[in-house]
């Protein structure tokens, strides 16, 4: 079983999908990637949803990407005593640190880091940014600000600081526990939300030890100033669009966009698009031209993936979202504008051997018109050096190691395929052909371009390219 697109669907799992009969039929509509959402999901679902998907990839036999996403330190609201509260333009208010608050007037917050870090003039935005506060002074467990965008606030509701930089770790006690419940599942991805600082995605390689890929969630204006370090640090990254367009003004979400997905595309490394991307069609079986617009805008950009969340989660039309999801990729692919966009944005290759190795790839390949690249991989890095270069021909990478084929479901492109190691250079370039052919991606005749490190097996080693005719079965 092959995909036609090349840029990956990541679709959030929830009450509307968590079956594995639904999920069967969101792989089947174009999922290659599920995200298990911490925020909304305790350690027996875990490992249910876990289950599972792994009993669907065995089932459709090709492999599936699972991606937890912890839910990282949310900060929100105590309990307003009194109840829900209107907040008027220009009016003062007192915020308390506590669950709750012993006058109605005050307004809790149960988070002691914020008293200590918050500075005059620092916005707290409430409610995903409907109501707007702006720091007057503070003390160590109270503070006082004035409403600058009026609105109710109620129990509990989410506080953005955008200006802010909380001396709180990403990882929560919570995350902690969720990150050892999914490592011992083997996911194949953990999301890190709220990162600020390189240290945070630093703390959490430190714990993964490999065992995982690392996604940082960008969604803070902190994790912008230094997101070339994030990005070294990370294995991919996020561009978590609903926290970001609370924490910056939303008319700079679009142009932040293009630059993360740049900056991981020149890093070589996966992106993901999230947030809205068809909210609409939480209700609704069609989406709007907007949204429509949206996705098609993200793989123009040459994002590795486009992301699900409430639509698949919890809306009414989980399938229909993904069935035209994968439309719009495969329409934009399609276009006879896509490659010369994708060209124009490929960026030089780094120093090194495979990198240089991996430029010739790409111009054997679009000289020769090539059906396929085969990137033999251990660790999947020789796979993402290629998808790096946004060639026409899909990637197909052979694997021996499990979880390399499964953590490749995201990387653009990418067709992986778990098989035995390769005895020698012959068995290599035989393999491929077959496998070229066996997975509908080449004829008997047509040309593949293989790509590998000899001596075979050791990582970062790629240094070798060789153009094969797909030969007949035997
Ligand atoms: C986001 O904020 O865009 C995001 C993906 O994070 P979450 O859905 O966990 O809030």
């Amino acid at each position: 079983m092959r995909r036609r697109r090349k840029t990956k669907i990541l679709a959030t799992l929830g009450p509307a999908s968590n079956t594995a009969a639904k999920m069967r039929e969101l792989f089947d509509a174009g999922v290659d990637v599920f995200r298990i959402n911490m925020s909304h999901t305790n350690h027996e679902m875990l490992k249910q949803m876990v289950g599972a998907l792994r009993a669907l990839a065995e089932d459709v036999g090709r492999p599936v990407g699972i991606l937890c996403d912890l839910q990282g330190p949310k900060i929100r609201l105590g309990r307003l005593n009194g109840g829900p509260r209107m907040l008027v333009e220009g009016e003062r208010i007192r915020l308390v640190l506590g669950e709750t608050s012993d006058t109605p007037a005050d307004v809790p917050i149960p988070h002691p880091e914020i008293f200590q870090a918050i500075k005059q003039k620092h916005a707290l935005l409430i409610d995903d940014g409907k109501v707007r506060l702006r720091l007057l002074r503070k003390a160590d467990t109270f503070a006082e600000a004035i409403v600058e965008v009026a609105g109710e606030i109620k129990d509990r509701k989410g506080v953005n600081m955008p200006d802010t930089l909380l001396p709180m770790s990403a990882m929560t006690p919570k995350d902690r526990a969720d990150l050892d419940a999914a490592l011992e599942l083997g996911v194949d991805w953990i999301a890190l939300s709220f990162v600020q600082r390189p240290e945070d995605v630093a703390e959490l390689k430190k714990i993964v030890q490999g065992r995982a890929g690392v996604l940082a969630k960008i969604e803070k204006p902190k994790a912008l100033e230094s997101l070339a370090e994030i990005l070294e640090l990370s294995d991919a990254l996020m561009v978590a669009r609903g926290d970001l367009g609370v924490e910056m003004p939303l008319e700079r979400v679009p142009g932040l966009q293009k630059q993360i997905i740049r900056a991981a595309r020149k890093a070589g490394k996966p992106v993901v698009v999230a947030t809205q991307m068809l909210e609409s069609m939480i209700s609704s079986p069609v989406p709007t031209r907007a949204e429509v617009g949206d996705v098609a805008q993200a793989v123009f950009e040459g994002a590795d993936a486009v992301m699900l969340s409430a639509e698949s989660a919890s809306g009414s039309y989980p399938v229909e979202a993904v069935q035209m999801m994968d439309r719009i990729a495969m329409s934009v692919e399609d276009d006879p504008l896509y490659h010369s966009i994708i060209e124009a944005q490929r960026s030089a290759p780094e120093r090194t051997t495979p990198d240089a190795i991996m430029a010739a790839v790409h111009e054997v390949t679009e000289t020769i018109d090539a059906k396929a690249i085969v990137c033999w991989t251990k660790s999947g890095l020789t796979a993402m050096r290629a998808a790096r270069e946004r060639s026409h021909a899909p990637i197909i990478a052979p694997t021996p190691d499990l979880a390399t084929s499964r953590r490749l479901s995201l990387v653009w492109g990418t067709h992986s395929v778990l098989t035995e190691d390769i005895r020698d250079f012959d068995d290599m370039v035989k393999r491929a052909s077959q496998i070229a052919r066996q997975e509908g991606f080449a004829q008997a005749g047509e040309r593949i371009v293989i790509t590998a490190g000899v001596p075979l097996g050791t990582t970062g080693a790629t240094n070798m390219l060789r153009v094969a005719f797909v030969e007949d079965e035997q």
